[in-house]
Order: C-alpha cells, then structure tokens, then sequence
C-alpha cells in the first residue's frame, strides 16, 4: 500500500508539480528578460535608397549593417559596441518623429541623410578572407549591448557621430544650431593617428571666386585679401568667415569646396587658393577614431559615451 502511495505520488509531481515548477521559473526568466531587454525583438521601417525600397526590419539586424559601415570592423570591440549604442539611440531617436524626405521609414541608408549601411553581403565582400572573423565580431558587439541606448533626462538622446575630430568635439548649436546640452564640445584625443586625417585641396583663383560669387551675390572679390575675419568655434572649428564683404559659415565653406571638415587654414598659394584640413566630418558628438583610441586606452563602451555625450546614461529603451 505505502509503496502504490508513493508510485502515486511520483506520478503525480512528475505529471503536473515539475512541468508547473518549470513553466513559471520560465515565465520568471521571460519577464526579466523583457523588462531588461524591452527592444529585442523591436524593428524598424528603413528606406533602402539604392533600391528605393521601404522594409520593416528587425532593429538588431539593421544595426550590424551600420555598424558595419561607420566603423572599420578592427576596430577595438569598446568602440565597436560604443557605435552600436549610438547607433541604436539615433535610430530611435528619429524613429519617433516623422522625417519629411522618407516619411515611410524612420531612418535610410543614405550617409548623407541619415547613416550609412552595408547589407551582409555587402560587408562580407568588402572583409575578403576576414568575412566570417569580422562577421562575428561586429554581430557580437551588437548583441551584447542589445536594447542599450543613451539618455539624457530619461529620453533617448540624438546621438549623433562624426569620423575624426580635430582636438576637440564641436557645440551642437556651432554647426546646425539648436541647443542640445549632451551635444557639447568635449577633448578628443588621439584623431590625428586616422588614415587620412589630414587633407588638402589646392583651386584656383578664378575657380574659388566663381563659387563664392554664384553663392552670394553681395560677395566680390578681387584679391586674397578680401578674405578676412575668420571666426572659430569652441571646439577650434571655423564657425564664420567673410569673403568680399559676404558672411558665410564654416559649414557652407565646408560644402562648397567639398572639404572633409571646418577645421581648415584658407592660404594663398602660387595665385592659387590652398585649404589644409584636419578631421573628418561634422565634429558633433562622438568622434569614431576618437572613440577607438579611448577603447585603446581601456576605456569601455558605457565610458566612451558618457565622454563624447555628457550628462548621459547608458540605459535599456
Ligand atoms: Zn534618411
């Protein structure tokens, strides 16, 4: 009888007690996960501009692609996993308003609108014999911060990025205006060691005077001394120069002569017009270089955000 008592009784917590134990440790597991990792299964509507395509796309997967395009995939995993967050929080950023030049998608992957993007096959050919090595490298720094994003006062931040920074980072309000107190000039050491980082751009006379004077009409210019009072900003950019008695902004400059940053020198050279610039990109937030010569130094992910955007935290969505 005892022993039909105890075969009864096994049979019932194998039967109903362990499957029940099971279903609610899981449920526990589940629940934490999610309130850690709300974004985990979250996607995203991106305008593919080379296909000039809409698809809603798992945000982690669209992600690798960026991040495969911003940044070299040797990069130091810190830096790698700090563009991740970044990433992430730019995309989400613009995900909550509507952009009027893709008002279908909340992001595109045109670099000159919004970020740039490699699709894994893409990447996989620029990588070679690297592909699966790199591959591997770049998902896993993704998906170690999965669901991260910077936030400042409890809303996720527009964490904009830039390549090279030339000493110091630049004052949102210095290049598009607009005051954003995350997005403030912070040191930035170590830019010059990028390939490329400093440049030239050598025009003639003639040449520069057309485009200045097609630019604004209350430009005229007739000698190299017409260029004068150049202004700087506070991350040492040039933030205004007047040319023939005409203002114009560093970034106009910038975009007139296709130049890689506002950190240029205007010299006049053999009649010719001679630009030397250092940095690449706009200055504003997080530079990429800069960011890897901080993972160099041991710095980690949370750290090099909380640098390049002050006041911040590293936070799930
Ligand atoms: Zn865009």
């Amino acid at each position: 009888m005892k022993q039909a008592l105890k075969a009864v009784l096994i049979f019932i917590i194998s039967a109903f007690l362990l499957p029940l134990c099971v279903y609610y440790i899981n449920s526990a597991i589940n629940k934490k996960q999610a309130k850690e990792n709300p974004a985990a299964e979250e996607t995203i509507s991106v305008y593919f501009h080379k296909e000039n395509a809409v698809r809603e796309v798992p945000l982690e997967e669209y992600l690798k692609g960026v991040v495969c395009a911003e940044v070299p995939a040797s990069f130091e995993r810190d830096a790698i996993k700090a563009q991740a967050v970044a990433a992430r929080s730019y995309a989400l950023y613009r995900a909550q308003s509507t952009n009027e030049a893709h008002p279908s998608a909340a992001v595109c992957t045109d670099f000159n609108h919004c970020k740039a993007y490699k699709s894994p096959e893409e990447a996989r050919i620029g990588w070679g014999k690297d592909a699966d090595m790199y591959e591997n490298k770049i998902s896993s720094c993704v998906e170690e911060t999965k669901g991260e994003v910077i936030k400042y006062d409890g809303e996720v931040a527009l964490a904009v990025f830039h390549s090279q920074s030339s000493g110091k980072t630049e004052n949102v309000s210095d290049v598009w205006g607009g005051n954003l107190p995350y997005l403030v000039s912070v040191e930035s050491v170590g830019d010059e060691k990028a390939p490329g980082f400093y440049s030239s751009k050598e025009i003639s006379f003639e040449e520069f005077k057309s485009v200045i004077e097609n630019e604004n009409k209350n430009a005229k210019i007739n000698s190299f001394s017409d260029i004068s009072t150049i202004t700087h900003s506070e991350g040492g950019r040039v933030k205004s120069v007047i040319i023939g008695g005409a203002h114009f902004s560093g970034t106009k400059i910038r975009t007139l002569f296709s130049l890689r940053s506002t950190s240029f020198t205007i010299k006049e050279n053999n009649s010719n017009i001679l630009f030397e610039v250092a940095g690449y990109g706009h200055g504003v937030g997080m530079s990429q270089y800069g960011a890897n010569e901080m993972a160099k130094n041991g710095y980690n992910y949370k750290e090099i955000l909380k640098h390049y955007y002050s006041g911040t935290q590293i936070d799930y969505v």
